[in-house]
């Protein structure tokens, strides 16, 4: 029987109140394995009052007890890893190497935050001025609300609700439609780890749910990562009704190889940087630029074969490159753009829109294709495409390498592959992007830096993660005092009790 996702609110999973629904997919089979219900204003109404009802009490609570649930739930994460894992490719696609790196990266972000006793201490300034002491604090928002995308089921909630919610917050996660499973069992792992009830909830829906967050004044605060011009519509928004706000976009990451570069590990980060989680991943590298003539036709002869060799295999293998895309449509759309591509001029040097897995003919797979000549006039190049899709775009000099990126309307990573520092330094120092890599693929900030990107992948202020996101879900408070000694008729007695 088709599984039928709902909502989970006040500590538990309850069905919902719309009549509106969305099959969710198996993307190596083609075929629907359930439903998911789009939450109303009436649902989200009902999420955030739990949320709110709970504040009072979990703002209360010491930063050691609520890092002790953080600790709780990372211990039952790690034992509930395969099956989560499980339930990730089954939905997303992705094979479960990726599915158990998804949920690995969302759990560093926990180990971080069990550290919130230290990270939300406050400031404190001694005599000030004559018998005057200041002190800061940084206490939480209140309901605060996160937007996740569906390519990192896992580990993006954990970006979110595990600083929010450590933070003293409560929260209400708005995953993604598509792939609704890994948010609902994460929010009843934190119930098992002694989280009160209300303090995470989880709407499952589409805009009218989003809507309804941003207009609830109960809610204090909004993080969201998805494409760039839901987070754009988001930002401004939520801004306007005097929210907090971060917003992460879309992507289009550029990986330069210098001539210097060792070339078999350029391909071979390459590979999986382009391919890996059949290229649905924020931080992929899509764009290869090679400097020089000679540094792309051996870079071109190099990959051809290897993209050809990419293991496809249904999204539970273990052993294979990548899966299925996403959905049928999603598909069809990085089809759409492969076609774009050449009609704009690029050469396919490797077409995969033709492939088919023998036994899961209906599954949504699509060969890895490389495109050589991709240009800045291309619309191709200038939008994300978000599949297994490798465009090389062919730089004469190293000051080419650098415009690229920088000019691109995306800012969220880049790598230069080269064995010379002083290019390296230089690079990582001019160019306009918002995370870097030096013979480092996917430069993704471990969960004690900060991650975010610039330009259209990033809107606000604020970096997920790390001291960043304590900053982001908490507010300074900042105390004056003053104790005079010389009030008149009073004695210096220190209160006792009784
Ligand atoms: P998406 O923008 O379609 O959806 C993201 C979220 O927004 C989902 O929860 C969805 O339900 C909601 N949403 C969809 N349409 C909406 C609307 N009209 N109004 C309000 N909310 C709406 O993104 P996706 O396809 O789920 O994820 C892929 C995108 O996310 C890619 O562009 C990728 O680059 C980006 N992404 C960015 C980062 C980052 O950190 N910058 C990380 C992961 C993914």
């Amino acid at each position: 029987m088709a599984k039928e996702f709902g909502h989970f609110i006040n500590g538990k999973r309850v069905g919902g109140e719309s009549d509106r629904f969305q099959d969710v997919f198996n993307p190596t089979t083609g075929e629907v394995q359930g439903r998911v219900r789009l939450a109303d204003r009436s649902d989200v109404a009902r999420a955030v009052e739990a949320a709110q009802t709970a504040f009072p009490e979990w703002a209360a609570t010491n930063p050691q007890r609520r890092a002790r649930v953080m600790f709780k739930f990372r211990e039952l994460l790690e034992k509930d890893m395969d099956n989560l894992a499980r339930l990730l490719s089954q939905e997303h696609g992705k094979i479960l190497p990726d599915s158990r790196g998804d949920i690995q990266r969302g759990l560093e972000v926990i180990e971080f935050a069990c550290g919130i006793p230290h990270l939300q201490k406050g400031e404190y300034t001694d005599q000030a001025g004559a018998g005057i002491d200041v002190y800061s604090m940084r206490q939480p928002l209140g309901v605060c609300a996160g937007i996740t995308p569906f390519n990192f089921p896992a580990m993006i909630p954990m970006w979110m609700f595990g600083v929010a919610i450590a933070c003293g917050n409560t929260f209400v996660n708005k995953p993604s439609e598509r792939d609704p499973s890994v948010p609902l069992r994460l929010a009843e792992l934190m119930m098992e780890a002694g989280l009160p009830d209300g303090v995470l909830n989880v709407v499952n829906g589409d805009k009218e749910a989003v809507d309804a967050l941003i207009d609830d004044p109960r809610v204090k605060a909004i993080s969201f990562v998805g494409s760039s011009d839901i987070a754009q519509y988001i930002y401004s928004r939520s801004a306007a009704e005097n929210k907090r706000v971060q917003c992460f976009g879309g992507a289009k990451n550029h990986l330069v190889i210098l001539p210097d570069a060792d070339m078999d590990n350029v391909v071979n980060n390459l590979i999986g940087s382009a391919y890996g989680s059949a290229g649905e991943r924020c931080m992929a590298t899509p764009v290869a630029v090679p400097v020089g003539e000679k540094t792309a036709q051996t870079l071109v002869e190099m990959l051809k074969p290897r993209v050809e060799g990419l293991r496809i295999g249904p999204s539970l293998s273990e052993d294979s490159d990548l899966g299925p895309l996403v959905t049928a449509a999603h598909k069809a759309r990085v089809s759409n753009y492969i076609q774009t591509a050449i009609d704009e001029g690029q050469e396919c040097v490797v077409d995969g829109r033709g492939f088919k897995l023998q036994g899961y003919e209906n599954g949504f797979f699509l060969g890895g294709t490389l495109l050589d000549f991709a240009k800045p006039e291309h619309k191709s190049y200038h939008e994300e495409i978000f599949g297994p899709v490798l465009q090389i775009a062919r730089a004469a000099n190293f000051e080419e390498a650098v415009e690229l990126p920088s000019k691109h309307q995306y800012g969220n990573g880049v790598a230069i592959f080269t064995r010379n520092g002083d290019a390296a330094r230089e690079f990582a120092r001019k160019v306009n992007v918002g995370m870097v890599g030096v013979n480092v693929p996917i430069p993704v900030p471990v969960s004690y830096h900060s991650f975010g990107g610039w330009k259209r992948s990033g809107f606000g202020d604020t970096n997920q993660y790390g001291m960043e996101g304590v900053r982001f879900w908490t507010k300074v408070k900042t105390v004056t005092s003053r104790w005079p000694d010389d009030i008149q008729g009073a004695e210096f007695v220190i209160p006792t009790m009784g």
